[in-house]
């Protein structure tokens, strides 16, 4: 018997709206029928494999804002839903400013895949593995979506609802990410453990963002945000809170690291088991904890 693994890629009918409105009010038509794609780099493969057969892909990369990448001090950053991973490694402003999510964006599979992949796919994909998730979350992203309504906000932090699940809704295209300015004095690292150092997903993603913040009693704000660990992205609040209320020290990160172990939910796959994930999440959260406080001091 000849399994076919890779079936042909179905048939389906390339729309491409010229406004936002019309884009929202044709996906809200065939909430079954159509998908938006952006570089096309999830969808095309589910399709390839026989996960989905939409009747029509709704090309929404030209669309108002999508293609924009614009700083400012005071106000952020604000990432066009289009704008491919290469693009944010190469962008002076992310450099400087977040170069934690250019570090993401690299960990990516390869530079070819990287022209196409955006980071808003990435997002909405919402595969738990997601690897420029974490970097988005703890620099607090904010998602703007057009729907048939119109304009609307949604944090990062509350769009997550389970493999493949997000808040969106019928006709909801997000066109942009925010994020606000980065604090003051941060630096951040991710780590990711995969099969190979090229082109594979995370086994397990852990995402520091350490910064001085005179508001706790350790001094220190740290953020974290951990990959493939949970069935969504997954933020280790225990973590975050134990390291903000008790001095800094290789005693205090083992406890944080040990509470974020305890917060995931892994499941064994093909590229790891469970157990074997949460003892990653801890090892790797006390070197990314390690490796932020040599930075920040
Ligand atoms: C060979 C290969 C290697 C890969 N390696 C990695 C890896 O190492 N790490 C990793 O994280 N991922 C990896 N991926 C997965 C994929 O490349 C990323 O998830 C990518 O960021 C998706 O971006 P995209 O623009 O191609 O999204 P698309 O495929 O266009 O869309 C992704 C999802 O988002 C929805 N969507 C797209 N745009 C919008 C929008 N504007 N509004 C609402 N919904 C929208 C689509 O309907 C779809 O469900 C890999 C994929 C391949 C094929």
């Amino acid at each position: 018997m000849t399994i076919n693994a890779h079936p042909a890629l179905p048939e389906f009918d390339y729309i491409r709206p010229v406004t936002l409105e019309d884009a929202s009010q044709f996906l809200a038509r065939y909430p079954d029928e159509a998908r938006p794609f952006l570089g096309g780099t999830d969808v095309f493969v589910r399709m390839r494999d026989g996960y989905s057969a939409p009747k029509f892909l709704v090309d929404v990369k030209n669309l108002d804002g999508t293609n924009s990448l614009h700083f400012d001090k005071s106000g952020g950053l604000t990432l066009g839903a289009a704008v491919n991973m290469n693009r944010v490694i190469a962008s002076p402003e992310v450099r400087v400013n977040y170069p934690l999510l250019g570090e993401a964006c690299r960990s990516v599979a390869s530079y070819q895949l990287r022209t196409r992949a955006t980071v808003v796919g990435n997002i909405c994909n919402a595969s738990p593995a997601g690897d420029t998730i974490g970097a988005c979350l703890v620099f607090k992203g904010v998602l703007y979506i057009h729907g048939v309504d119109g304009f609307h906000q949604e944090p990062l932090a509350a769009f997550f609802l389970g493999p493949g699940r997000t808040t969106l809704e019928p006709g909801d295209i997000v066109t942009a990410i925010h994020f606000p300015p980065p604090p003051q004095g941060c630096a951040g690292v991710y780590l990711k453990l995969g099969r190979n150092k090229l082109s594979d997903l995370a086994i397990v993603g852990v995402t520091v963002l350490g910064y001085p913040d005179a508001g706790t009693s350790s001094g220190y704000l740290f953020r974290i945000a951990l990959a493939s660990v949970a069935p969504v992205p997954l933020v280790p609040a225990d973590a975050e809170a134990y390291l903000a209320n008790h001095p800094i020290s290789l005693e205090t990160f083992r406890e944080a690291a040990g509470l974020a172990a305890s917060a995931c939910s892994p499941i064994d796959d093909v590229r790891g088991g469970a157990r074997y994930r949460a003892a990653m999440v801890r090892n790797l959260t006390i070197k990314g904890l390690e490796e932020i406080w040599r930075r920040l001091r």
